[in-house]
């Protein structure tokens, strides 16, 4: 079998049976990911809501059709990226995660990250923001998502790290769709430049 296959294979074993935070009593199911193993783009997300947490497949509910139809406005179809989340069980009531659950998750996310070793990095929203700056090392100088979203970074390791809205901001929101649209076109131009 492929190397890399069955290093997720043992990544999901260790998340499945993770007990870590809290959080695992409360899940009905771990989300881990989706996606192409190989994508250069990694779509960071911040928790699962209910409908992942029910199927085990991260964004199928409300905010994940909200990103389908930001990744297709863009072009990007579903074999070209891969998602996770910044934790993989879900929060009770989809609070946002606390800073233990998110460094018992942390390990996870990192070997997502070092798996799939994409070129271009999306994290979702601010959660997703702060962990992927907190990882490389990225200072994020307490500034909001209106000022972080769109900005590109590139890491230490030549990465891109490119911050977005989180698609559940949008839902109610048509000003940030608009915005969360320009984003995944210049989000479009970046990947054609560095990957293609
Ligand atoms: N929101 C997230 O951040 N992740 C999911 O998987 C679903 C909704």
């Amino acid at each position: 079998m492929d190397q890399k296959v069955k290093q997720f294979e043992q990544l999901f074993t260790e998340i499945f049976a993770c007990q870590k935070c809290k959080l695992h009593e409360t899940a009905n199911k771990k989300v881990v990911c989706r996606g192409n193993l190989d994508a250069s783009l990694l779509l960071v997300g911040e928790a699962p809501g209910k409908e992942e947490d029910q199927t085990g497949v991260p964004f199928v509910g409300r905010a994940g059709q909200i990103l389908g139809i930001l990744l297709s406005y863009a072009d990007f179809p579903t074999n070209s990226y891969f998602i996770c989340n910044t934790i993989c069980c879900r929060p009770p009531n989809n609070r946002m995660p606390t800073p233990e659950e998110k460094l018992a998750c942390r390990p996870f996310l990192e070997r997502f990250i070092n798996l799939v070793d994409p070129v271009v990095i999306v994290p979702l929203g601010k959660t997703a923001t702060t962990s992927v700056f907190d990882y490389y090392d990225i200072k994020l100088n307490s500034q909001s998502m209106t000022a972080l979203r769109g900005v590109s970074k590139r890491t230490s390791t030549e990465k891109i790290v490119f911050p977005v809205y989180h698609p559940a901001a949008l839902l109610y929101n048509s000003a940030l769709f608009d915005i969360a649209k320009k984003d995944f076109l210049q989000l479009r131009e970046i990947v054609d430049r560095v990957i293609r």
